[in-house]
Formats: C-alpha cells, structure tokens, sequence
C-alpha cells in the first residue's frame, strides 16, 4: 500500500519503519523531524513507575510495549548503526522524607495486582544500592523499567527511512494529504501522528507542556531515581557520556511551549537535594515541549471515519509515554492500515472511545502521581 505518515516524532517514525519493513511503500512529512516532544523526553520506558489507579489498561499496554524494547532497540541498533543507549538496570523510586515515601508506595498495590517485580529498600539499602542519593527515607527498586535515548531513536529511525521523511508540513484531504503550495500526494492510507498537534483535527488531545534539563556530571547516578522530594516531584535519568535528564515540569498549557524560570528552579532544587553530587554539574540544554494529552492518559490508536476511499489511522494522544509506546504502537498502526487482527491489550484505545462522552476535553487528573515522563 502507498501510506503518508504526517508527524516524524517517535510516533510517526516507528509507525512508518514497521510500515517500510513490511513492504509498503511510505513517505513521511514533518517540517522539523524529532523536533517535537520527542526531543524534551527523558526516554524513560516506565509502565510501573507510571502506575496509576484506575489506569489498568494503559498500565497493561505499557508493560507489553516495554517487553518489546530489548529486541526493538538491538534490531534498530543492527540496521542503522546508531546505538540508541538502551539501559536495563531499573528505576528507583524514592521518598525523600517519610510524606515522600508514604505517597511512593500508594502506587505498589497497582502494581502487586498486576503482577510487577518491585523491592522495597529501607533507607540503608537505598543509600547503599545508590550511593550518589542524600539521606532518603527510602526507595522501591522496580527492576523492569528502563531507559533509552530518545533523540538518538530518532535518529536510528530517520537513517532507515532515508529520502522517505519529506520536510513538509502535510494536511489531511479525501484523496491522501496536501500541502501548503497547493501540491497533493495521493495514496491508500494517512496516519497521523502529530503529536500535540492533532488537537487541531482531534479535539480531545491537549498540549500539556513539561520542561527536561540536561545536565554534565561527573559520578552520575547508575540506574533512573524517580523521587518524590519534600512534596515535589522529580527524576534524574542518566545517559551515556556523563550526561544525566533532569525532569520533568507539567503544566496545561495551550500557547507556544518555553521554560520557565519557575518550574527549572523547583526542578533543578528537588533534583540537587535528592543528588547532592549535582551541585557542580554543568547545564548543558534547558526544552520545554508539548504532550499530547488526552482525557484518559490514554492513546488514540486506529480507524476514523473519513468521506473518500483513503484510510485514516490514528497514532496520536501519546501523553506521558509515546517512547515507552512507540514499538507497541507502531505494529497496532500497521494492523489497522493492513486491515489485520490488532493485539487486544491496544483494542480498548480506539478513537472511538470518546466517541459516547465528546464533553471530555481535560484530563482525569494527575494529581499526587509521582514524576511526570
Ligand atoms: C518533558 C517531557 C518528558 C517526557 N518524558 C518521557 C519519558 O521519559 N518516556 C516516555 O515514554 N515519554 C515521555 N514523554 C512523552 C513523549 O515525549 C511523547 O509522548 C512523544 O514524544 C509523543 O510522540 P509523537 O511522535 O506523537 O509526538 P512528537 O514527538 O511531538 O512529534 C510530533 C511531530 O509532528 C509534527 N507535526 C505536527 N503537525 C504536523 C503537520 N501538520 N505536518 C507535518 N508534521 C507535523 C511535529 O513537527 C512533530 O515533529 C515526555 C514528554 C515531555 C514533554
């Protein structure tokens, strides 16, 4: 089949990859490929460390797209040379103070029921499991959630795709998509996967803007620390090359995404009092960008109605975890344009399940989460 992905974030090039792989013949269009949201996130694949309740399904979606990300990430690493830096040491999740602590563990009986692997550390064995933390009250080692390099995902993904990913901003029309000189590209199916962007033609997906800073260290953390610190939340996810992520901000926000001084103080604050080693860290980048959120947390993924012939798939609404969602996402994406059997733990994120409640435009809250992705 001749499918236009519109969107080169993470999204939209794993939709658009597993398309290639599997012999349809794909463009991609995006005036800025990786620019989006994609470029701020800090590449944590954390369904457990995401845990909320009443988010079974997303959880469970989560932890199926996470056990695909050992292989997705060797196959990625073999065809395009770029070692995206996946890390499978774990996360911790820390209270700071006993408060801290008390509100880290309202999330383990989530996790209990669904089966998760997770260790509860007093404050000795957090100390000396993670000898970069201060005094924290203590920790709960979640051995199955790990880390990858977003931007350097990308970059794998562009490199495979080649003279497929076109500079362009697209639009959806009956016959495939258009362009802003008035040229068309005409073809079987259009999935879109914009991002925040979609709101535009998905009312229910929110921007909801979140700010990472990047630091240089020297004794960088060995393993993700997701903390709660005196009330605030934080996480310092560390890289390759002495370079650790510091985040992450969440505000609902419509107009253009910038850093405030604000959210970078708290952050930054929260992320030295958890790792006192941070005090001489060098600032290397501060982004602020756009999730695309939805009233459930949840992604959008499949068919939508459209008037001509042209399949219209949705990838979008990825919210908090698009990295962590991107290689379940893209083979739920390449059974819909193919018209094939998609795996039942995406059946429930349908566009059409707000199809019954077109009075949700917000979020059912994310209050008292721990560290926003
Ligand atoms: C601060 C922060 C931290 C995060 N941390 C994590 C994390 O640790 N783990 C995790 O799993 N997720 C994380 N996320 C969420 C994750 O980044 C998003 O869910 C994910 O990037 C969504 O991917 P996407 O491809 O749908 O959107 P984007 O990455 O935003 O890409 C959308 C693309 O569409 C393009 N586009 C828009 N409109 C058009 C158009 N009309 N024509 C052509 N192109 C268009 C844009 O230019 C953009 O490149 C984080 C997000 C933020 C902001």
């Amino acid at each position: 089949m001749r499918v236009a992905v519109i969107g080169a974030g993470i999204v939209g090039l794993a939709c658009a990859e597993e398309l290639v792989r599997c012999g349809h013949d794909v463009r991609v269009f995006d005036p800025d490929p990786g620019g989006g949201a994609t470029r701020a996130a800090a590449g944590m694949l954390a369904p457990a460390g995401e845990a909320w309740h009443g988010e079974t399904g997303l959880l469970r979606l989560g932890v199926a797209s996470a056990r695909l990300w050992p292989e997705y990430a060797a196959r990625l690493q073999a065809a395009s040379g770029v070692d995206v830096d996946l890390r499978t040491e774990g996360t911790l999740l820390i209270g700071q103070d006993h408060d801290d602590l008390q509100q880290v563990r309202r999330t383990l009986a989530v996790l209990s029921t669904e089966g998760i692997a997770f260790r509860e550390l007093d404050r000795r064995e957090a100390r000396s499991d993670e000898p970069t933390l201060s005094r924290v009250a203590g920790a709960v080692l979640v051995p199955e959630d790990h880390n990858v390099n977003p931007r350097l995902v990308a970059e794998a993904l562009l490199r495979l795709l080649g003279d497929r990913v076109i500079r362009a901003r697209a639009t959806v029309r009956d016959g495939g998509v258009a362009f802003a000189n008035g040229t068309e590209f005409g073809c079987d199916a259009v999935v879109v996967a914009t991002g925040a962007e979609a709101r535009s033609l998905v009312p229910q997906v929110r921007p909801v803007r979140g700010e990472t800073i990047r630091l240089r260290v020297i004794d960088r953390p060995s393993r993700v620390l997701r903390a709660r610190v005196h009330g605030e939340t934080v996480y310092v996810v560390p890289r390759a090359g002495g370079e650790v992520v510091v985040g992450a901000s969440e505000e609902e926000h419509a107009s253009e995404p910038v850093a405030t001084l604000g959210a970078v103080v708290r952050l930054l604050h929260a992320a030295r009092t958890l790792v006192p080693g941070l005090e001489s860290a060098e600032v290397v980048e501060i982004t602020a960008r756009h999730r695309p959120g939805t009233p459930d947390n949840g992604p959008l993924l499949g068919p939508v109605e459209a008037p001509g012939p042209v399949r219209r798939v949705l990838a979008v609404g990825h919210y908090r975890g698009g990295v962590l969602l991107a290689p379940l996402t893209a083979q739920v994406v390449r059974a819909h344009v193919e018209g094939e059997h998609v795996p039942a733990v995406a059946r429930p994120f349908g566009p059409g399940r707000f199809a019954a409640r077109q009075d949700l435009t917000h979020a059912q809250g994310t209050q008292g989460r721990d560290a926003a992705s």
